[in-house]
């Protein structure tokens, strides 16, 4: 069945193409790009009405990136490193947007998209060698192979409260904020979530809105980001010698300037581990994660950048008590640390309350607002930035599944099991850039992103060239890559501690998702597995 006048370019006039890529985020842009340059038809579907993936979508107010935007950025052409200037250090949201618009259009990606169209279903049909796909607009397409760019953070955890329903006011998701302006000056609004998403979200309603209720069921780490404005001459330095950079970006852990630490805490003195800690914390960013090299590792180690970062808490907030709710008890990096622009401040503010769930937990949503054990809030306006199903909640909600029926929920229920994070044995031909077993969300997207979809497209093209129609990793390929991704974090701190990046089973025992080895490791094995003609991986 055809896609009728919806067949954006590139499309073969029947429904079936060479490639469907999901998701028109930083990675969908790069692939659908990329694979049409090595002349495949290649169909693009998001389900937003543009492209930016969760930039498009997280458009809360606050929102910002946690990664220098000079290396938050693609990394493979000059030409646009060249004609695109960042004007802060970590690039806020509207601009993001507008980045991805440009590269959209430089890259004449936008016509191989469908906008507002959600993947629904997508089974594979091995007589056919191809992925049936089904979208919510009763389009039935089919491919030879399905990229899904969906990000591991973009199926929203959805607020189930009791009551919810109930609530008079406006309710607003941070993780889909409404494109239409969402009315708050002069409103009492209530955050509930203190992740990323909420912090910052908090951070820039506190000076327009009446009155803010931030519900804190954990307290998170928040590093100061030390934002900055960037001058256009060291950009421009960048862009000239951008395949150079580009490369040292990938002999790195996180795919950032951050370095591996050289030191364990002990070798310092006390007061040369205050002076570090001081100089990263004037420094900004994720480098707080590493001071230390075995701050991951050993918790005593991981006490002294703890105590660091809690004690800047405290000199902050002016409230001590106030200032001990705000403070973390869990180590330091073993869940995702939270850059700021001010955050502890704004409990010093008399419009801001801080309600701490942990001891007086939400009992329902009324009509009026939120209730806890002890009392109501009344609300106008309730943001939730309750976080994602992280990983395969994308790939669930697009309703893959293999010949046999079998699901990511199934095929992955004791945790995620693949082949470099690329691919799952019980799904021929689905690529999953990005994906758990990578690096995936512990480095720099947008250059996973682009090695991955490298590595993707040339995989295609290996298979062509010989003949093959499929690619499905082994089982003793699969185990092999799962038990080194369990290895790589089985000493961690941080596979110890709830978040999204730990998936705990029944039995108690505990799969980090992502692979913890770093971007530099994983950056030659991955190329290696492709050079020895994609061992570990069942070509046919
Ligand atoms: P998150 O880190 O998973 O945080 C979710 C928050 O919601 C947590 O505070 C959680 O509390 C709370 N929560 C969940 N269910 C709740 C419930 N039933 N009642 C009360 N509280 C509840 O999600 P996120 O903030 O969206 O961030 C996710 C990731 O996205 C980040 O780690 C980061 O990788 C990325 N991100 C990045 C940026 C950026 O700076 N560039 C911005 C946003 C997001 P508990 O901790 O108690 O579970």
């Amino acid at each position: 069945m055809g896609t009728g006048e919806r067949t954006p370019a590139g499309s073969a006039g029947d429904g079936y193409f060479d490639v469907i890529v999901v998701g028109a985020g930083s990675g969908g842009i790069y692939a659908v790009h990329r694979l049409a340059q090595q002349g495949l038809t290649v169909l693009g579907i998001e389900a937003g009405g543009g492209v930016g993936g969760v930039w498009y979508h997280n458009r809360y107010p606050g929102a910002r990136v946690d990664v220098d935007s000079l290396e938050y950025s693609y990394q493979f052409s000059p030409a646009i490193a060249r004609r695109w200037r960042w004007t802060e250090r970590y690039a806020a949201q509207p601009e993001l947007a507008a980045y991805f618009d440009f590269v959209a259009d430089d890259l004449t990606a936008r016509r191989r998209f469908l906008f507002d169209t959600r993947v629904s279903r997508a089974v594979w049909d091995p007589a056919k060698r191809a992925w049936q796909v089904s979208t919510d607009s009763r389009l039935h397409l089919s491919c030879r192979y399905l990229v899904m760019t969906t990000g591991n953070l973009s199926a929203a955890r959805r607020p189930n409260f009791p009551g919810i329903d109930r609530f008079a006011g406006q309710l607003v998701l941070s993780s889909h904020w409404p494109q239409e302006e969402v009315s708050l000056r002069a409103q009492r609004v209530g955050v509930i979530g203190t992740g990323s998403s909420g912090v910052q979200v908090a951070t820039a309603l506190a000076s327009q809105v009446d009155h803010l209720y931030v519900f804190q069921r954990t307290a998170n780490y928040s590093v100061a980001a030390q934002n900055r404005l960037l001058d256009a001459s060291a950009q421009e330095l960048r862009a000239e010698r951008l395949a150079e950079e580009r490369q040292v970006l990938l002999g790195r852990p996180a795919g950032t300037s951050i370095l591996r630490p050289e030191h364990p805490a002990g070798y310092y003195s006390p007061a040369e581990q205050q002076a570090l800690l001081e100089r990263q914390w004037a420094h900004g960013g994720q480098g707080m994660n590493a001071v230390f090299s075995d701050q991951g590792l050993d918790p005593a180690a991981n006490q002294i950048v703890s105590e660091f970062v809690r004690n800047k808490i405290r000199e902050t907030v002016k409230d001590q008590d106030l200032a001990e709710v705000l403070c973390p008890r869990y180590p330091i990096g073993t869940r995702r640390l939270i850059l700021d622009t001010g955050y502890y401040e704004i409990f010093n503010q008399d419009n801001v309350t801080l309600v701490n769930l942990a001891n007086d937990p939400l009992v329902e949503v009324t009509r009026r607002g939120v209730r806890t054990r002890s009392r109501l809030y009344e609300l106008d306006v309730i943001v939730c930035a309750l976080g994602f199903n992280a990983f395969s909640g994308a790939l669930i909600e697009a309703g893959i599944a293999n010949h046999e029926g079998v699901t990511f929920a199934e095929a992955w229920a004791h945790g995620p099991r693949t082949l470099l994070g690329l691919m799952s044995s019980q799904f021929p031909n689905l690529f999953l850039p990005t994906g758990a077993g990578s690096p995936s969300v512990l480095v720099n997207m947008i250059l996973l992103n682009e090695f991955h979809m490298d590595w993707v497209a040339d995989c295609i093209a290996y298979l062509d060239q010989r003949g093959h129609g499929t690619i499905v990793p082994t089982p003793e390929g699969e185990e092999l890559w799962t038990a080194e991704v369990a290895e790589a974090s089985a000493t961690l701190l941080r596979r110890q501690v709830d978040n999204y990046m730990v998936h705990v089973n029944q039995d108690g025992s505990r799969v980090f998702m992502p692979y913890a080895g770093g971007l530099d490791r994983y950056v030659p094995k991955a190329l290696q597995v492709a050079a020895d003609g994609y061992s570990g991986f069942r070509l046919e």
